[in-house]
């Protein structure tokens, strides 16, 4: 594999922008990859974006099905359960950039709030 500029020169490393073989003389390593001169430049410039991993406050994940789970039993215990769950959750994604499901939480809020509102209304259609 000989290098893309000097073909009299053996390749030492491919281009991770390009893919070109790179003899030493030519590449240049960028964060521990190695570039030709000219994506070293746009390596530079706008450097491998790693994306950060988001991970979904699973607090709000359960919060939301047991809210949904008592509107189904018609159960206040699983609203009153679901509405904690959201409101730790929405507490533990303040807290935490990484962490996501700020929606799931407010819909388990409102689902275990409706929990609550349905079985009010129950109690006072039965009074
Ligand atoms: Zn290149
Ligand atoms: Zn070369």
């Amino acid at each position: 594999m000989p290098c893309i500029h000097h073909p009299e020169r053996e390749a030492s490393a491919r281009c991770t922008g390009c893919a070109e073989a790179l003899c030493p003389d030519c590449h240049v390593e960028v964060a521990g990859a190695a570039y030709c001169k000219a994506c070293k430049s746009m390596a530079v410039k706008r450097p491998p974006v790693i994306p950060a991993r988001m991970e979904t406050c699973s607090q709000a994940r359960t919060g939301m099905w047991i809210g949904l789970l008592g509107v189904v039993l018609f159960t206040h215990i699983c609203g009153v359960v679901a509405m904690i769950l959201g409101f730790k959750a929405l507490g533990e994604i303040g807290r935490n950039p990484r962490m996501c499901g700020g929606g799931m939480a407010l819909a388990a809020i409102g689902i275990g709030a409706s929990d609550l509102f349905l079985f009010v209304l129950n109690l006072m259609s039965k009074a």
